[in-house]
């Protein structure tokens, strides 16, 4: 492959094919220069859901382009920021009170340990400890990777992460485990907080657990004092069938972090959500008790303005409504899985749909990945499966037909693994 000045992400330039160009997107199609068209079944990554430039999101942005582009968020504020903290506090679980933004998922995780560790510094009962799910995903920076699960990804920098409680995953009929464990790692020592991805471990491979463990979780953190965060990066904003996943188990979280879909996918924006309790305890007149931490594009007025749109088409649009069908056409797709041998464990959480590829030798699939990703391009799809795990978490603007494409795709996939 020829050298390119571009690095790309989770890319191995040496055996990876160019990269694909797409000059144009609109809904759930990408468009490269050619006009070929590429369904975009994942979503950019995750990231969009109404649709590429949804309307009222991209007029937003071209409005606020010609008011304010960027202005310094330490001293200064304006009116996008505002409403859209406002409009958060009222849409997120009840009991979070106050906004602080960022510009990504990994750093809307690194604000919530900063400021859970901050929380309990500055009540004057400093407390270190995090625990985390196995198969965690949190983003690549220091802090979150020492949250998330450890593995080829990151082995390089171990010796500077941070050692956390690990906590097995709630796999199906396990749950009890993981809140045993739980319990124990508060009891052992103190916790300063518990990290979650609720409902579903996204990049650790889909995996799904239940609305009642998540619950109780919630409730031993209460009974021990733990803080609760709730990594919604890839779970807010619908994905899972509702607004937040936190809802399903009529949980509020001490700390929410949001970020993804939080702009519709539009522009990069992240916000991390916090209790009146967190706030007071950064609330001093010893400055030692400020919250420390700031990007450069900390509320961004174009990002937040791209925000606020969406969280408009939120109250305005039956945006559920669509999403329950996406999820019954996505249910109806997935359900065929259950009888094809090839395949394992199809499973499904509101829009998203996951099946395991069977395979004798995990470690040669990891080389099939390429072929795979290529294989689902040359018949207009971009799928990204996770190792052996193809996933399917479409826009919500994605028609039976556009899904009726994906499936088909993925049939075909093992006779590819197989060559
Ligand atoms: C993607 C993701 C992150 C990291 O978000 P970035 O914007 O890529 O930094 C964090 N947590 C979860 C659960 C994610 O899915």
């Amino acid at each position: 492959m020829a050298r390119n000045t571009v690095w790309h992400p989770f890319t191995q330039h040496a055996l990876e094919p160019a990269p694909m160009r797409i000059s144009r997107a609109k809904g759930a199609w990408l468009e490269q220069p050619d006009n070929r068209r590429i369904l975009d079944a994942i979503s950019s990554w995750w990231v969009i859901t109404h649709g590429h430039r949804y309307t009222p999101i991209v007029e937003a942005v071209h409005k606020q382009i010609d008011r304010l582009d960027q202005v310094i968020f330490a001293g200064c504020t304006h009116e996008p920021a505002e409403r859209l903290a406002d409009k958060l506090i009222e849409m997120a679980p009840r009991g979070l009170a106050h906004v602080f933004y960022s510009d990504s998922g990994s750093t809307s995780v690194e604000v919530a340990l900063k400021m859970a560790l901050g929380y309990w510094r500055n009540i004057g009962a400093p407390r270190t400890r995090i625990a985390a799910f196995e198969h965690g995903y949190h983003g690549d920076t220091i802090g979150t990777m020492s949250a998330g699960a450890r593995g080829v990804f990151n082995a390089a920098y171990e010796p500077l992460l941070f050692d956390v409680v690990r906590i097995p995953f709630p796999h199906a009929g396990r749950g009890q485990e993981t809140l045993d464990a739980l319990d124990a790692a508060c009891r052992e020592e103190p916790l300063a907080a518990l990290i979650v991805e609720p409902l579903i471990a996204g990049a650790g491979g889909m995996l799904i657990y239940t609305a009642e463990t998540l619950a109780e979780m919630k409730r031993i953190c209460e009974r021990h004092g733990a803080l609760f965060i709730a990594d919604e990066v890839m779970t807010g904003w619908g994905r899972t069938g509702t607004l937040f996943a936190c809802q399903q188990a009529k949980i509020t979280p001490d700390i929410l972090c949001l970020a993804k879909g939080l702009t519709g996918g539009v522009l990069p924006l992240a916000a991390t959500l916090a209790t009146e309790r967190i706030f007071d305890a950064h609330y001093s007149e010893d400055r030692a008790r400020t919250f420390f931490h700031s990007s450069s594009f900390t509320a961004n007025p174009v990002c937040c303005a791209a925000a606020l749109a969406n969280l408009e088409v939120w109250e305005n649009e039956p945006v559920l409504k669509r999403i329950g069908a996406l999820a019954e056409h996505q249910d109806k797709q997935i359900r065929t899985f259950e009888a094809d041998d090839r395949f394992e464990n199809p499973r499904r959480l509101g829009t998203i749909t996951a099946v395991d590829l069977k395979v004798a030798d995990a470690g040669y699939l990891a080389s099939a990945g390429i072929a795979l990703r290529t294989h689902f391009l040359a018949h207009g799809v971009l799928l990204r499966p996770l190792g052996n795990t193809i996933y399917v978490m479409p826009p919500y603007c994605t028609t039976a037909a556009d899904l009726s494409l994906v499936y088909e795709t993925i049939r075909s996939a093992p006779d590819i693994v197989a060559l």
